[in-house]
């Protein structure tokens, strides 16, 4: 059996985590839960799940759920340190880090610290930090499993490689909501275009960060440090079929595909299971079905946000949390409407460039 503390379990990526869960109940058991406030959805998962711990980062959010809900017999962290403490836990075999942006950084640091088993969806830890991490990571000997599809796809197709033989990998990219929108368009796009994805549902950072491509260059940046490669060796390639979710290609010449129909649940069980298979209750690929699978050249001009990431990949030392924290605020700013989406890359770029 194996106890897995969710961080970030009422958001996307969290509510499919559980979904996988449920489906296998000998095998994994969810000792503990986290929200910053959305304590509606949490309610229900502890009702059902029954974890030791939880952790609300909003105090007043934490408030609410201690008079609507009986936590006899659970633990209950509050604030920013909260999770910090949540993580080390004896309890706790595997943390999932499902939480979104910079606030991952602190527990994934300290989870690593204990030498838990990490499952990790959240990619702005390892853009900000990455070095630092995997360093520790390394050197605890601390397996961190990607959840992120395109990760997920180049594990999986690693296991058993000799990395030495691998020439490059390709990163596949949906292209997001905005790929066929032109530089004009652009310049007046609203907020809820942005924030309609053709292939994924998600949370609204990660969505606004697939619509300027920055999703995909803080996949670069990642890719990078979870499989220590040179940026070089990382392709960006259009496929808006979402199928294949990335590939690696060996200096013999073969090429090895990852393809699975579009649900994040088929990389969180990986995730969850590595490095077993279980069986999945998913409907299958319908290969006959799809009409094509078609590839192509990202837009480096309309999407400067890519240009920017590889930038900062082939430079060492602190740009990674800076474009990070630059991608953060203007994500939040272009939200609040106070900042046209435009101006996004042009805002980060001045940024980095001081
Ligand atoms: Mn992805």
């Amino acid at each position: 059996m194996k106890h897995i503390v969710i961080l970030g379990s009422t958001g996307s990526i969290g509510c499919n985590t559980l979904q996988v869960i449920r489906d296998f109940p000998d095998k994994f058991k969810v000792t503990a839960l986290s929200t910053n406030s959305n304590i509606e959805v949490l309610s229900g998962q502890i009702r059902e799940f029954c974890p030791r711990f939880i952790c609300v980062k909003d105090e007043q959010a934490a408030y609410k759920l201690k008079k609507s809900v009986n936590l006899k017999n659970i633990r209950l962290f509050v604030e920013e340190d909260g999770l910090n403490e949540l993580v080390k836990q004896k309890e706790i075999d595997m943390v999932v880090v499902a939480v979104s942006g910079s606030s991952a950084l602190m527990p994934l640091f300290y989870a690593i610290d204990s030498k838990k088993e990490i499952a990790l969806a959240n990619k702005e830890a390892l853009v900000a930090a990455g070095h630092i991490l995997m360093e520790k990571a390394a050197r605890k000997k601390v397996k961190i499993i990607p959840i992120d599809s395109e990760q997920s796809a180049i594990w999986q197709c690693l296991q058993g490689e000799d990395k030495d033989k691998l020439k490059r990998i390709y990163l596949t990219a949906s292209g997001g909501p905005l790929r066929k929108s032109s530089i004009k368009e652009l310049k007046s796009i609203s907020r809820s275009k942005v924030l309609r994805h053709p292939r994924w549902k998600m949370g609204k950072k990660i969505t606004v960060d697939s619509a300027t491509l920055m999703n995909k260059g803080f996949e670069v940046i990642e890719a990078m440090h979870l499989f220590a490669l040179r940026p070089k060796m990382i392709k960006v390639l259009i496929h808006p079929q979402a199928i294949i979710h990335s590939m690696a290609e060996f200096i013999d010449g073969s090429v090895m595909a990852q393809l699975s129909v579009t649900d994040m649940r088929i990389p969180i069980q990986y995730a969850l299971s590595y490095p077993q298979r279980l069986k999945c209750s998913l409907e299958p690929l319908d290969f006959c079905g799809l009409k094509n699978l078609s590839f192509y050249e990202p837009d480096f001009k309309k999407f400067p946000c890519l240009s920017l990431a590889y930038r900062v990949a082939s430079q060492a030392g602190e740009s990674g949390a800076v474009l990070n924290a630059a991608n953060e605020a203007c994500v939040e700013e272009f939200l609040k409407r106070r900042l046209r989406f435009i101006l996004i890359p042009s805002v980060i770029e001045g940024v980095l460039g001081r």
